[in-house]
């Protein structure tokens, strides 16, 4: 899932001060479920906004709606009939979705409510990992299942380097090696022969170095 990170309240508090009434807007999928931008969050987001701006003698009107998605047109377009009620949207969900409701909405202003982070799996209760970059040509089949692009501090194809220490890398020592983790791996699987094959060099270009990137499906157009 894609992770993210509630902003700041000072920051969020910023935004809102040239405005008198807002849609607080949440997403129901990833970002409700690393806890950053769902119905709950939203709820907690509009208490707290609210306080902090009776606190300094203002009102701001805050309006709490979620989307089932906020990347899908589909969903956005539920907001249609009331988005004039609003002075500005304040989404809740990652970047996709900001960029969903501000492409939609083109006179209404859209402001980022979370930091999108990256894509991740939960580790456990309250902990997630970065786990995919979207390189666009993946290797985990030759890596026993272990990302080297997003979880190699230098995303190395061949490793490790020689800052690997007692598999631990040499950014931090509480960062795992992922080359360990990839040669404990596929030595679990008895697959050291993968090891020893060289990856060619990577084409960038499959990943986010050629540019924005679309998924054209003709199958599915209508
Ligand atoms: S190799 Fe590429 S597509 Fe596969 S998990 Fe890593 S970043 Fe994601
Ligand atoms: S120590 Fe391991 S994870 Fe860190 S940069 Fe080197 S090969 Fe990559």
């Amino acid at each position: 899932m894609i992770t993210a990170v509630r902003k700041p309240l000072e920051e969020i508090m910023g935004f809102a001060a040239p405005y008198s009434r807002v849609l607080l807007l949440g997403c129901n999928e990833c970002v409700t479920v690393c806890y950053a931008g769902g119905r709950k969050e939203v709820g907690i987001l509009a208490s707290a906004l609210s306080m902090a701006f009776l606190k300094e003698g203002k009102k701001l009107d805050i309006v709490e709606q979620t989307l089932e998605r906020q990347c899908d047109p589909e969903y956005v377009e539920e907001i249609a009939q009331t988005i004039d009620q609003y002075d500005a949207v304040f989404s809740m969900a990652c970047g996709c979705g900001v960029q969903t409701v501000a492409g939609r909405y083109k006179d209404k202003p859209v402001f980022p409510m979370v930091n999108t982070m990256f894509m991740g799996a939960s580790e456990r209760q309250g902990v997630w990992a970065e786990r995919c970059a979207g390189c666009g040509d993946c290797v985990l089949g030759r890596t026993g299942g272990v990302c080297p692009v997003a979880r190699c501090s230098k995303r190395i194809f061949n490793g490790p380097c020689g800052g690997s220490t007692k598999g631990k890398c040499e950014i931090d020592p509480g960062v795992d090696c992922a080359w360990q983790l990839i040669w404990d791996r596929l030595k679990a699987l008895g697959r050291t022969d993968l090891y020893s094959e060289i990856i060619p060099a990577k084409d960038w270009r499959s990943a986010k170095d050629g540019g924005p990137r679309r998924i054209v499906r003709e199958d599915l157009l209508s």
